[in-house]
């Protein structure tokens, strides 16, 4: 069961967010980019994960072919624990949180998949899991317009969601969203991606406390800055965070300093399936509820679902609000009635429609080998 190819390709995917496009870095976001590795082994099994993309993919994508891949090549697929000891200790001095802990996260997630594949079980079987259909909650991107974030409320609730998150910033925009949540019984969240200073926080956070929120994502600048959120989360707001936050270590800062009450681990950042099982573990003895991020539509979301499937009691799965001209993974990665449904195959149970990579792959494939 050793690693004898590795393979690396992007896809990007266009979309339609129900709004003017959002920016990044100065472009126009209007694909999703999706980082796709491929690992076979000597037995001919092959396993599909994703690294995290976004505006750094080309990070990733160096990281992983310069370095990680053939750091596992010749490698036995099969002993993901060490395997993932190995090269996350071969790379830490290169960093603990980014381009080389999202390129493994890629391959430790194709661990998973061939793990599944070898034993002719889903991934969510191995791990003790048989739930097949999850509730998912609708992630609307940043519209900062209170009339554009009232109408796609509105349209998530009429696709059958009961649970909305907004990335909006301003009082004005998340009291539209509020009150269109609160007509249609559907839960609020808001996610602000660690924009303000701890006072202004605190300022905010007394500003939203009349729309009872489920849960306020990551309010404080600099992520890391653990006591500042546990002042915001004093003031009785539910607190989430995590999807920045350097693998279990890092989790174990946050609940000791008191910060969060929603863990958010992000499996294509943090490395892998793995990773995320070690800090659910952890949020289970400290009485921290897992939402694991998953802003994903390839291998990350699949794999996020086989873990919560499995491991996560009270199950949340975030799906974008967008929609998608194709998908490779159609149709696993869409939600359904406010629900996403486990594919029932081996291993995370969707490989990739190879006439959907064609159409929308961008630069050729990488191969180590
Ligand atoms: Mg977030």
């Amino acid at each position: 069961m050793n690693i004898v190819d590795i393979q690396s390709q992007i896809v990007s995917l266009p979309f339609d967010m129900g709004g003017p496009p959002a920016t990044f870095a100065g472009k126009a976001w209007t694909h999703l980019d999706i980082l796709l590795v491929r690992v076979e082994t000597d037995e001919g099994l092959v396993g599909w994960g994703e690294a995290f993309g976004h505006a750094g993919i080309g990070a990733t994508r160096a990281a992983l072919d310069g370095i990680v891949a053939p750091l596992v090549l010749g490698r036995s697929s099969g002993d993901i624990a060490a395997l993932t000891r190995s090269v996350l200790h071969a790379t830490h001095l290169l960093g603990r949180n980014g381009p080389f802990v999202f390129a493994y996260s890629g391959i430790e997630t194709a661990l998973w998949d061939l793990a599944g594949k070898r034993a002719g079980q889903p991934v969510a079987r191995l791990l003790g899991g048989v739930r097949e259909r999850l509730p998912a909650y609708a992630s609307l991107l940043a519209y900062h317009d209170p009339a554009l974030v009232r109408r796609n409320v509105e349209a998530a609730c009429a696709a059958g969601y009961r649970h909305i998150k907004l990335h909006e910033v301003t009082e004005e925009a998340v009291a539209a969203g509020a009150e269109v949540a609160r007509a249609h019984g559907a839960a609020l969240m808001v996610d602000v991606n660690c924009a303000w200073s701890v006072p202004a926080a605190l300022r905010m956070a007394d500003a939203f406390a009349p729309h009872d929120l489920t849960w306020f994502e990551e309010p404080v600048w600099p992520p890391e800055d653990a006591h500042g959120l546990a002042q915001v989360r004093a003031r009785g707001i539910p607190i989430a965070a995590g999807e920045n936050t350097a693998g279990l270590f890092g989790f174990k800062a946050l609940i000791e300093a008191g910060a969060i009450d929603v863990a958010q681990p992000s499996v294509t950042k943090i490395g892998g399936i793995g990773e995320m099982l070690r800090v659910i573990t952890l949020c289970e003895a400290h009485g921290v509820r897992a939402a694991p991020h998953s802003p994903y539509f390839g291998p990350g979301l699949v794999a996020t679902m086989h873990v919560i499937a499995a491991r996560v009691e009270d199950p949340l799965v975030e799906v974008l609000w967008l929609d998608m001209e194709a998908n490779p993974f159609d149709p696993w990665i869409r939600a359904e009635n406010g629900h996403v449904r486990l594919p029932p195959g081996p291993g995370l149970g969707c490989d990739p429609d190879p006439d959907v990579l064609d159409r929308y792959r961008v630069g050729g494939i990488v191969r180590t080998a």
